[in-house]
């Protein structure tokens, strides 16, 4: 379990250390792609290859680039690098001014360009269809008196119509290439589109599909699972199934879905009509909108939660209360929470001020970003590793002589090999009867499994995590979980790697993500398979070892001691491990006691 947690931290690490690295290395070199970036790269060039228009570095003259949809523009003025950009601005303004128009304009002094841009954004959320006229012979002639030769070209996206077009220069990715750079001081571009019929529908389907299904989901576990008229076994059962298959589900139904939304562009028409956005990546804050409900909803689900799988009253006095007054060790995970708040909230300070407050062409900006996500990704290990210094006891595993005899003996009954055996007294698993192995073979338990299980009892427990071991449980693991997993998310690495890399090849992003979602679906789907057989596998070995059902039970019944919610070991849903009712019937049946 805590070895999977681990293993998917430092996946995700991996991934977004890795690009933020590589952009904050790219800043420091080539200091600065601002107005003129890849995308724009990747026009000029086109236009260079399929137009005969000059790219950058220009030596003279200038280029201009009008992307125009229905209901948006972009105006991109690039000349040399020696070339005035505020100056382009200042034309960009004054033209724009004469048609009423008041939006800002922007410039930059680049390494191997200057640039001005105007961005007019005109859309209406639910339009259906919309106009635009853009004066650019205008534009023309004025840009005329800064630069002898100045080419403009004109780039449609395909849900647009050019009216009076003349033949397209080039066409790809979803545009379509005009050469305008002979037209008169009277040319007009203008400009309809019309939203299809669906398009709305994909947008929706695309943003709330998920979102409704999960908030339909977790109202409904809500009111099934108060029902007092419902046995509570009954309710126990069917809230995690009612909770978690929809919204899973949805999801699987959604991948496929959203791949197709976003490989065939259908969202650029709805970002352009009704924002007035030349880019579908204007929508991104949506796909973060239903978090604050989603996480507000948890708190109320918690409260559900407690009272279906919370210990009852007459559960409690069955339970024995923790071996020792641990009043400190609580204040110690208090303690830890708090610091790893505190420095999880220092690491999202540092991520706003790379992103937002720093300028992104400072030096070292990419480092700031940087250092944020490792700060708050490693928040709680390094609350743990400044709260040991204070309460140095409670978390150095201490060694039982007892233990490790019993531990040693086992080994060498199940032909495997341990490192160590000892006693782990960290406010985790101080409250719960908890036993687990390592890899490389370091036993720890909770001071409850040496204090209130007999020695019968703890050989059960001891001797399931030793099978583990001999069964090569965590080889099976990497094979068949992790491994794929790393796999199936690698080429996502290639597509951050090429933002900050051009000349890195990368796969086509739809089909990077895409392989995302699929390794992560599997993921769910292998780890609930084969970690619940495992668990079985380990149990019966473990019975064999042993051979004591009576004491093989209730070690299992006592591994509930202690948890917040001891009823959720009653469920099947859990991924890891499966109901401990289930694994006691299974014991029964090879023993023959059906
Ligand atoms: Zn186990």
């Amino acid at each position: 379990m805590s070895l999977r947690t681990h293993c998917l931290r430092l996946v995700w690490l991996f991934l977004l250390l890795v690009p933020a690295l590589l952009s904050a290395q790219g800043k420091v070199q080539k200091s600065d792609d601002w107005l003129v970036g890849r995308p724009q790269h990747a026009v000029l060039d086109r236009l260079e290859r399929e137009a005969d228009f000059p790219n950058v570095p220009l030596s003279s003259g200038l280029v201009v680039v009008v992307t125009i949809g229905g209901a948006s523009s972009e105006s991109l003025v690039i000349g040399p690098v020696a070339g005035a950009a505020p100056r382009y601005a200042e034309v960009l303004n004054g033209w724009q001014r004469e048609f009423g128009g008041t939006n800002a304009v922007y410039w930059s002094q680049e390494d191997d360009a200057a640039a001005a841009v105007l961005k007019d954004q005109r859309g209406r959320i639910g339009a259906s269809t919309s106009t635009m006229a853009l004066p650019v012979g205008v534009l023309l002639q004025r840009l005329r008196s800064e630069a002898q030769d100045v080419k403009l070209a004109v780039r449609l996206p395909l849900h647009a119509r050019l009216h009076s077009a003349p033949k397209p220069v080039a066409e790809s990715k979803g545009y379509v290439y005009y050469d305008l750079s002979a037209a008169s001081v009277e040319t007009i571009l203008r400009v309809s589109a019309r939203l299809p019929a669906w398009a709305p529908w994909l947008f929706w389907g695309f943003f709330a599909f998920v979102p409704l299904v999960a908030f339909a989901a977790l109202g409904a576990g809500a009111w099934y699972g108060s029902r007092s008229g419902i046995p509570i076994a009954r309710r126990r059962k069917f809230y995690p199934k009612i909770v978690q298959y929809p919204i899973y589900g949805s999801m699987a139904v959604h991948a496929p879905f959203a791949f197709f939304t976003l490989t065939s562009r259908q969202l650029y028409p709805i970002a352009d009509l009704w924002l007035g956005s030349t880019s579908a990546l204007v929508f991104s804050p949506l796909l973060f909108a239903p978090l604050p409900v989603l996480f507000l909803s948890t708190f109320l689900m918690a409260r559900i939660e407690r009272k279906l799988f919370g210990a009852t009253e007459n559960g409690k006095s069955d339970i024995p209360p923790p071996p020792e007054p641990t009043p400190e060790m609580r204040q110690h995970l208090a303690q830890i929470q708090r610091v790893s708040y505190l420095i999880a909230g220092i690491g999202i300070a540092f991520l706003i001020a790379g992103w937002v407050f720093i300028d992104r062409k400072a030096v070292g900006s990419g480092l700031v970003r940087f250092g944020g996500i490792s700060i708050l990704f490693l928040s709680s290990s390094l609350a743990r590793v400044i709260c040991r210094r204070s309460v140095e006891i409670h978390e150095s595993p201490v060694g039982d002589p007892v233990l490790e005899a019993e531990v040693r003996e086992l080994a060498d009954r199940m032909e495997t090999a341990v490192r160590s055996a000892k006693v782990d007294r960290s406010a985790l698993i101080v409250d719960s009867v908890y036993a687990s192995v390592t890899r490389s073979g370091d036993v720890r338990v909770s001071p409850r499994v040496v204090i209130e299980l007999s020695q019968e009892e703890r050989r059960f427990l001891l001797a399931h995590e030793l099978a583990h071991l001999k069964l090569r449980h965590f080889r099976q693991r990497l094979i068949w979980v992790y491994a794929p997993y790393i796999l199936g998310t690698a080429p996502v690495l290639t597509v951050f790697l090429s933002l900050s890399r051009p000349e890195f090849p990368k796969l086509p992003p739809g089909y990077a993500f895409g392989s995302m979602v699929i390794a992560g679906a599997y993921m769910a789907v292998a780890v609930r398979i084969l970690f619940k057989r495992q668990e079985y596998e380990a149990d019966r070995l473990a019975l064999e070892v042993t051979g004591n059902l009576d004491a093989a039970e209730s070690a299992l019944r006592k591994s509930m001691f202690g948890w917040t919610m001891p009823h959720m070991h009653d469920i099947d849903d859990q991924s890891t491990h499966p109901a401990m009712s289930r694994r006691i019937d299974a014991l029964r049946k090879l023993h023959g006691v059906a």
